[in-house]
């Protein structure tokens, strides 16, 4: 069965480009051509993976990734008009995997939407897998992978699906020390480089949730020149 996606996009001609583009290399395609319409698209198609322009007719695509996110755990790949970081950082923010600055190629395109589903493969198998552990436990915390939960202190504790994403892949390899590109990689599935201070902002925001002190990390140590490492 062909993986499906949604493409949310307004403009006709990008819109007809990304379907033609994605139809030849065997996915099933749906589209949406404003924001209400991508909610309800989704809904009801369950797609493997969303395409989300964010400045579009009805309601923008911050809205529509803040909304979809709260009911799926999608991969959502974003597109925008304007390299902004500003626009990088709040749709990280609303959960949005990875991002697209237009004009784009469409070698880079495809790229992305393959590395994005590809992960998503990964991380069901590592959790569906045979002999998985269903939760790791690191003193006062517990890291439930079937509920995708985090308990500190048995109490759970709220993570946005990309700080879950990179708490458990930095737990897996505990005592490792994983660079900015690696986790890049394995994490938001991106093959380029460029994105590494991503990693940093969902690593403060973690610490703030599982360290003791925020400032003086234990559990997830800065290795200067090289990455993190989780001390557990
Ligand atoms: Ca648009």
């Amino acid at each position: 069965m062909s993986e499906k996606i949604l493409v949310v996009e307004d403009e006709p001609s990008l819109q007809e480009t990304l379907v033609y583009n994605l139809t030849r290399q065997g996915y099933t395609v749906d589209t949406a051509g404003d924001g209400l319409a991508a909610i309800e698209t989704a809904r009801r198609n369950h797609p493997d993976l969303i395409v989300l322009d964010i400045m579009l007719p009805k309601m923008d695509g911050f809205e529509v990734c803040r909304i979809l996110r709260q009911e799926m755990r999608t991969p959502i790949l974003m597109l925008t008009a304007r390299d902004d970081e500003i626009d990088r950082v709040i749709g990280l923010e609303m959960g949005a995997d990875d991002y697209l600055t237009k004009p784009f190629s469409m070698r880079e395109f495809l790229a992305r939407v393959k590395a994005q589903l590809r992960r998503v493969r990964m991380m069901r198998e590592e959790i569906d897998g045979p002999g998985g552990a269903n939760s790791l436990h690191f003193g006062n915390l517990v890291l439930d992978l079937t509920r995708r939960e985090l308990l500190v202190d048995d109490k759970p504790v709220a993570l946005k699906p990309k700080e879950f994403d990179l708490l458990h892949f930095l737990a897996r390899h505990r005592g490792q020390v994983l660079s900015r590109d690696l986790i890049l990689e394995r994490v938001w599935g991106w093959e380029f480089s460029g994105g590494s201070r991503t990693v940093d902002v969902h690593v403060r925001w973690l610490r703030e949730k599982i360290e003791a002190d925020p400032a003086a990390p234990r559990r997830i140590v800065t290795v200067r020149g090289a990455g993190y490492r989780f001390e557990g």
